[in-house]
């Protein structure tokens, strides 16, 4: 059984955490940070505690697969909001983003669909703006869920002449970076043998370096939180849930991050097939009824070589793969449980591969919602 930890980081400094994928003009920055990332810069951090990538501590920590580093997404509540990426099947106002509500275009798969534009009214006068799919982040409040806003700001500095520690005259560059400020927070899992070695690892309070930059003051976060993880819902019940929420037999695979994953030809997979969940669930009856998805390209850093890895395709987080399982006593729960708990597919230990089944996003309140 994988231990899991709610972890939060605060920036202590702006952080540069490189373009975001594809081509790019002029600098930007990623806005969350990745368990890539996170990996790494914790094994330099305690690199320089002292601690040799030769010893076991070591291994355990960044080498075996033990722990799954989890992609950090921008959270604006401090203290435990959980922060989602926004699942594909949602609709927002094209003009107003979830001010005006939301939709979940998973519950329009029946027979009235989706309303065509915004119903939210402005005194009698509705908005009409049409909706559109978004993107980005969302957190839960207390009556329901928030989009998350995150900023990158441009910062300018004066290039230093190292040899002379003199300005460069005229030398300014700039770079795009995330606030000090902005919280950021995800579900680590690791093996229980090596809890621990992790809970005293990033302690809350603890200091480290993320991102590019950082001879220049950039990339400085702190640990403000680090804790087990809320006991999540059991799967079969929120599956429950969700086929009393839609009155209907859906069931999803919600992805919380890229995922990698590959046919027996080591091929990439575009997406979830209902032969793969029929394998997890150990159920024959599973037909795919529809998908909200898109494919990204994912690089990486082989530490080893001192390399660019080859770029992966990963099924985009957010992705929503909507399911008909018309009798679901014969699904093996205790089975989709630890797929979930273990992620799937490839670079596991990179933040890649966190999905959830029947996702609670799906089952959140209407209230103020266009569902
Ligand atoms: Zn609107």
């Amino acid at each position: 059984m994988m231990r899991h930890y709610h972890i939060e980081l605060e920036a202590l400094a702006p952080i540069a955490l490189g373009g975001p994928r594809g081509a790019s003009r002029g600098p930007e920055t990623a806005d969350y940070i990745s368990g890539g990332t996170l990996r790494g810069a914790v094994a330099g951090a305690v690199m320089r505690e002292g601690l040799s990538p030769e010893a076991k501590e070591f291994r355990n920590l960044f080498l075996r697969g033990q722990v799954l580093y989890p992609n950090l997404y921008p959270t604006s509540i401090k203290g435990g909001a959980r922060s989602f990426p926004a699942p594909a099947s949602y609709r927002t106002c094209k003009r107003f983003g979830f001010d005006h509500g939301w939709m979940d275009a998973l519950g329009g798969m029946g027979a009235e669909g989706p309303p065509p534009s915004c119903v939210h009214d402005f005194d009698g006068v509705s908005c009409d703006n049409p909706l559109v799919g978004t993107e980005g982040f969302f957190h839960e409040t207390d009556g329901g869920i928030a989009d998350t806003k995150v900023s990158s700001q441009l910062f300018t500095r004066t290039a230093i002449d190292r040899a002379r520690r003199a300005v460069h005259t005229g030398s300014l560059f700039t770079i795009a970076a995330i606030p000090r400020g902005q919280r950021f927070s995800g579900d680590l899992s690791c093996h229980p043998d090596i809890a621990g070695l992790i809970e005293e690892t990033l302690q809350p309070r603890t200091t480290f370096y993320v991102g590019g930059s950082r001879t220049r003051g950039f990339g400085e976060v702190e640990v403000t939180q680090m804790r087990p993880a809320d006991e999540p819902t059991p799967i079969r019940q929120r599956a429950q849930q969700l086929r009393d929420t839609l009155d209907d037999d859906l069931f999803t695979v919600d992805l919380l991050s890229p995922v990698v994953l590959r046919d027996r030809f080591w091929r990439p997979v575009h997406g979830i097939a209902p032969e793969r969940l029929r394998e997890w669930a150990g159920a024959d009856a599973i037909s795919l009824e529809g998908a909200w998805k898109s494919m990204t390209e994912v690089r990486g850093w082989n530490a080893a070589w001192g390399l660019p890895k080859t770029p992966d395709m990963a099924i985009e987080r957010g992705s929503v793969f909507a399911f008909r399982i018309p009798s679901p006593d014969g699904v093996d729960w205790n089975a989709l449980e630890r797929i979930e708990n273990g992620r799937i597919g490839e670079r596991r230990s990179e933040g890649f591969g966190a999905i959830r089944f029947c996702h609670e996003w799906h089952t959140l309140s209407a209230e103020g919602s266009h569902g």
